[in-house]
């Protein structure tokens, strides 16, 4: 693994970094979800217009055909300028990824283009009730009539549910098949009737994510991706693919704020100098640079055998781990840091207003949660990446 960037890497990061400089439109407006998106949208059209979109994609499919450290280099670099995240996030981190690796060619002829403009929204139907953790366990129905699939369920969590077009659903076809063989995995039109999605508040005041409840939804045949059957294998591509696409913003996100926790420790007044001054929160905020560095090195691990196999592989799963873990910990100590000042701002609709800190905790709450919770991850570095015996 060599840690340095080629010439034509280094042009690369020059040509990204001037790019964003003269076409990043700042901060995000602070008024609801919906123009949220409305203005992310408009960003991820500027994106695809000048090939920033699908940046790894093939060109065949209206990506750019650029390399995957050059996929880094992009992400990296938004995050560092703080670029919003473009409307469509996840059609473009795991939907387009997913098509690609299992979808049949009039599927990747059909939704990559929309993907990539962000004309139609995606959102991931995984998560039910009573199965998160234990995904294979999920009981939402899919049953053949004629050329369409009948499906009736409820998911939870579902990200931007309430914008999508296609979900990433995973149902049940065969109860008879052991858990795991009884899964398939399909596109379904949001925009009918058996399809109802109702946005949850969170922590945050926000309505980030949904339940999606299927009254006898329709999906035709032609939807169904990688095979009857073959759900399983097809959702775990979508999670790699979600846990390594994190990474490279995610780090640069992290060096943003710890920057930021510079600054307020130098800010905040401590007895006779600033909390900078104080060696427990020096130590504190060096730590967490370390933990930061070991991420963004092990990150580049992982990019070197994903390049090498061509499939994320569940390395990601230890970079989602140390995200979390760094994300509330800067979030926690910004918190300490500020002392008798963070409750002034901590009320949920003063925290999306106000207080960044007070939101960044709030929200960094589901980080070990979101995508996969810290123990699983565990359980996978443990018995994928280490090796070590099964539990069961
Ligand atoms: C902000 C946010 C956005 C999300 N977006 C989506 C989305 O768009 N689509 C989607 O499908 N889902 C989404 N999710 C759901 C997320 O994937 C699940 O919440 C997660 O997988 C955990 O499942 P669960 O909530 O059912 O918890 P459970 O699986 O019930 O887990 C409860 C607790 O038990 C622990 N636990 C469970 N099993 C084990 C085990 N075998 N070993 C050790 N500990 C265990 C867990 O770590 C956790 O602490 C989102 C969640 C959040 C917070």
């Amino acid at each position: 693994m060599d840690l340095t960037l080629s010439p034509s890497e280094e042009e690369f990061r020059d040509e990204v970094r001037t790019w964003l400089q003269e076409n990043n439109p700042g901060p995000e407006p602070e008024a609801g979800l919906d123009e949220v998106m409305t203005f992310r949208g408009e960003w991820q059209l500027k994106l695809h217009a000048a090939g920033w979109a699908g940046i790894s994609w093939p060109k065949e499919y209206g990506g750019r055909g650029a390399t995957m450290i050059e996929q880094a280099i992009f992400v990296g670099e938004a995050a560092a300028q703080e670029a919003p995240s473009p409307a469509n996030v996840l059609g473009l981190a795991m939907g387009g990824p997913v098509v690609i690796a299992h979808g049949t060619d009039a599927q990747k002829q059909r939704y990559l283009e929309p993907i990539l403009t962000g004309e139609e929204i995606w959102c991931q139907g995984f998560s039910e009730p009573e199965s998160g953790s234990d995904l294979a366990s999920l009981k939402t129905r899919a049953v053949k009539d004629g050329d369409e699939w009948v499906v009736s369920g409820q998911k939870v969590w579902t990200t931007f549910a309430q914008y999508a077009k296609w979900c990433m659903l995973v149902a049940r076809t065969d109860p008879d098949a052991p858990k795991h063989q009884g899964l398939t995995y399909f596109l379904m039109d949001m925009e009918q009737e058996g399809v109802e999605a109702k946005p949850l508040v969170q922590i945050t005041g926000e309505g980030e994510f949904n339940e999606v409840f299927m009254d006898e939804a329709r999906i035709p045949e032609e939807n169904v991706v990688g095979g009857v059957g073959n759900g399983w294998g097809v959702a775990i591509t979508t999670l790699m693919n979600e846990r390594a696409g994190l990474a490279f913003g995610a780090i640069a996100q992290i060096q943003n704020s710890l920057r930021r926790l510079a600054r307020l420790a130098n800010e905040i007044r401590l007895g006779g100098g600033s909390a900078a001054d104080d060696s427990y929160y020096r130590q504190r905020i060096a730590q967490l640079h370390i933990e930061a560095e070991a991420m963004r090195l092990a990150a580049y691990r992982g990019l070197t055998k994903t390049m090498q196999s061509g499939i994320p592989g569940p390395e990601g799963s230890l970079g989602k781990w140390q995200w979390s873990d760094i994300s509330q910990g800067l979030n926690e100590l910004a918190l300490e840091i500020e002392g008798a000042y963070a409750p002034l701002s901590r009320g949920a609709e003063q925290a999306v207003a106000n207080g960044a800190w007070q939101y960044g905790f709030l929200r960094s709450r589901a980080n070990s949660i979101e995508g996969g919770t810290t123990d699983i991850l565990k359980n996978i570095i443990a018995e994928r990446v280490l090796g070590l015996p099964r539990l069961r």
